[in-house]
């Protein structure tokens, strides 16, 4: 319970050191850069071209892998795909030079509705991720948005790849990537190995239940999650969807149940912290995102069917109420 009563740095703010970053090539042509628990990306080869999946926060980090990337293949980036709106996901899209930037269309929507916000938020959460800010041109925008899926013809030995959404989970727009000839997944925020959900923004139940029953069904043997490493085989991409699923349902019994005798916003984050810490508190970002994920399952349970938007003022506001 130490962290009830000692204060605890904002978020990501004290969180200043470079992670090691690893570049795998999971089959011919698909490869994964995980980054010891910051934001994972990916790149499929077309016979022709490339397809980057996830942009991440700044065109400076993003021309660093493309310049791993680089040492593999240099085809032209045709399809930027994003998985979902947040920030460090997005802000660097201006260095693929792609031709087309894919998302679902509640992504395209949730940019422009809250794009501005969230940058301001997530830069303040996350400083480490802000360097090199200044080459950011502005809000990205999808060019080609859809709503169920999307499928990229990559040639004819190579298969295609399938963009999905299979449901509101982390946000109300996320799609998986999909490689059926591979049985390669890559889910975004959608799915984490060895590091804490962020669920500030998502749709709890449904994630917890139909989304997660639609990633498993994909069969995947190999799973590149939103953070954490690649996980490799049938069995450890089924531990790494319950153990999401366990967080997620350990989230909403905690809050749930002090919501229904009720208790304080307060006592919910004790409950959460209390029913999570044993299993995930050693995980990546814990208890950055606590704070915010107890805020959010409180809304939803609550009937606030779609979250409110973040700023920094709000965070700090969520921060101070919920660490001191
Ligand atoms: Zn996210």
């Amino acid at each position: 319970m130490e962290s009830l009563v000692t204060t605890q740095p904002f978020a990501s703010s004290a969180d200043l050191a470079d992670r090691p970053q690893t570049l795998e090539v999971l089959a011919d042509g698909v490869y994964a850069l995980t980054a010891d628990g910051d934001p994972n990306i990916g790149a499929i080869e077309g016979d022709d071209f490339v397809v980057c999946f996830e942009a991440l926060a700044t065109p400076v980090a993003a021309d660093k892998w493309l310049t791993m990337l680089r040492e593999h293949t240099t085809k032209p980036v045709r399809y930027l795909a994003l998985s979902h709106y947040h920030a460090v996901r997005v802000l660097g899209a201006a260095a693929y030079g792609a031709t087309a930037i894919i998302a679902h269309d509640n992504t395209a929507a949730l940019i422009e509705e809250r794009g501005i916000e969230d940058w301001d938020s997530e830069f303040a959460r996350f400083p480490r991720f802000a360097k090199g800010d200044e080459t950011i041109p502005g809000l990205t925008r999808p060019t080609i948005t859809f709503a169920d899926r999307l499928t990229i013809d990559l040639g004819p030995t190579r298969g295609s790849l399938v963009l999905e959404h299979v449901g509101r989970g982390h946000t109300e727009g996320d799609i998986v990537a999909w490689l059926p000839q591979q049985k390669i997944l890559f889910t975004g925020d959608l799915i984490e190995a060895e590091a804490a959900l962020y669920t500030g923004d998502a749709f709890h139940r449904e994630w917890s239940t139909s989304t997660l029953d639609r990633v498993r069904e994909y069969g995947a043997e190999v799973l590149i999650g939103g953070r954490g490493p690649v996980v490799h085989g049938t069995a450890a991409v089924e531990a790494a969807i319950e153990q999401t699923r366990g967080f997620l349902t350990t989230l909403l019994t905690a809050v749930g149940g002090v919501q229904e005798r009720g208790g304080t916003l307060e006592e919910a984050f004790a409950a959460a912290h209390d029913a999570l810490v044993d299993q995930y508190g050693q995980w990546a970002i814990f208890q950055h995102c606590l704070p915010f994920d107890v805020a959010r399952a409180w809304d939803e349970l609550s009937g606030i069917e779609r979250p409110v938007i973040w700023t920094p003022e709000r965070d700090r506001a969520l921060w101070d109420r919920l660490q001191r």
